[in-house]
């Protein structure tokens, strides 16, 4: 990883695996993975565009499930609201919106026909309330972001030409490598997103699951994305409540409904921790102010912190399925 300031200085760089023997960074393309998931499963197991419209109870404790085209299902089993940070799920749960924590991300990827030029590594740059980063998924594609204050989120853009200037602009004096990969950014794969999270109080939050109704991944804990960790815990989600069920299912004497209550007191004490981590890294990583800035970069990145205990939340070993 690199570290850069606006003006293209190096902060601080490093190898992972120098810093701690059990680090390492993968960046996947998010389609890549969607893609292998799916490869998994029998053709037939997943229904494309079926967007939830309501969701509800039966009188025999059935989950009714209403779909935007009209379509009613009526689960007998288990329901699982993996529908993201919007989820209707989490809703109908009682669980509250999200909050806009003060800043926005530009996203996009930037498209290299002939093979991108870029080493193995994440490279940030930190600017005054201001900060973006790269970094290569894929022999053609380098992953980009900028995050930037807004007292609000603003509204929704649908033209990708105008997210594409927006974005540039923002870094126009920046090192030149950052303009060039959003330059070479198909329009189509750029999107702005106002970041929010939801901490989960002890005792205030409702429960991630109610009856055989759970939740998983954003649905149920948005996190800011300063750690990275938001995509990682909807997977470790995912192996946790999947072990919970086959346990409770293949062992005949545990109630599903006992195995989802065990699936969140098993994820609660990581990703609640991890929730309000990574907002307090956001707030520091978009200090504005120029002094603060200053020893941010000239003082506690290059000197004073120690990046193997940072990012010691990585460390997380799901049981094998
Ligand atoms: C700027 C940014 C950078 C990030 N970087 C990282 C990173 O480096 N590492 C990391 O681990 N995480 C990162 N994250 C977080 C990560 O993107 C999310 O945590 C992750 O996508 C959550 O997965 P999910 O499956 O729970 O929800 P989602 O990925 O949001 O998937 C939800 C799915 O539900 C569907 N859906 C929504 N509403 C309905 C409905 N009504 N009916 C039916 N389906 C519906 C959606 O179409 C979507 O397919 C980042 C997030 C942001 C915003």
């Amino acid at each position: 990883m690199v570290i850069k300031s606006e003006d293209g200085r190096e902060l601080r760089s490093f190898r992972f695996k120098d810093e701690d023997d059990s680090q390492e960074v993968r960046a996947v393309e998010r389609r890549i993975l969607l893609e292998t998931f799916a490869d998994q499963l029998p053709p037939e197991a997943i229904r494309f565009s079926s967007k939830l419209a309501k969701i509800g109870r039966s009188e025999n404790g059935e989950t009714l499930l209403e779909l935007v085209d009209g379509t009613r299902l009526s689960a007998k089993q288990i329901v699982i609201g993996c529908d993201g940070v919007r989820s209707p799920v989490a809703k109908w749960m009682g669980f509250s919106e999200p909050k806009y924590v003060g800043h926005c991300a530009f996203r996009g990827l930037g498209f290299y026909p002939d093979g991108q030029p870029y080493e193995p590594r994440v490279s940030y740059v930190y600017g005054k309330g201001l900060r973006a980063g790269y970094v290569p998924v894929s022999p053609t594609k380098v992953y980009w972001f900028v995050c930037f204050n807004s007292p609000s989120p603003g509204p929704k853009i649908t033209d990708p030409s105008i997210l594409k200037n927006q974005s540039q602009e923002l870094v126009r004096n920046w090192p030149s490598e950052l303009l060039n990969i959003i330059d070479r950014t198909p329009d189509d794969t750029i999107i702005r997103t106002p970041l929010v999270d939801r901490w989960l109080w002890p005792a205030v939050s409702p429960s991630a699951s109610s009856g055989s109704v759970v939740l998983v991944g954003d649905a149920w804990h948005p996190m800011t994305p300063n750690l990275g960790q938001g995509a990682c815990c909807a997977l470790e989600d995912a192996v946790v409540l999947a072990k919970k069920l086959a346990d409770a299912i293949n062992s005949g004497n545990g109630s599903v409904e006992g195995a989802l209550k065990s699936y969140e007191s098993e994820r609660w004490p990581r990703i609640f921790p991890l929730t309000i981590r990574a907002n307090l890294v956001g707030s520091l990583l978009q200090w504005e102010n120029p002094v603060v800035c200053s020893v941010r970069n000239n003082v506690v990145i290059p000197k004073l912190i120690r990046i193997g205990p940072m990012l010691e939340h990585t460390n997380f070993a799901c049981e094998r399925l």
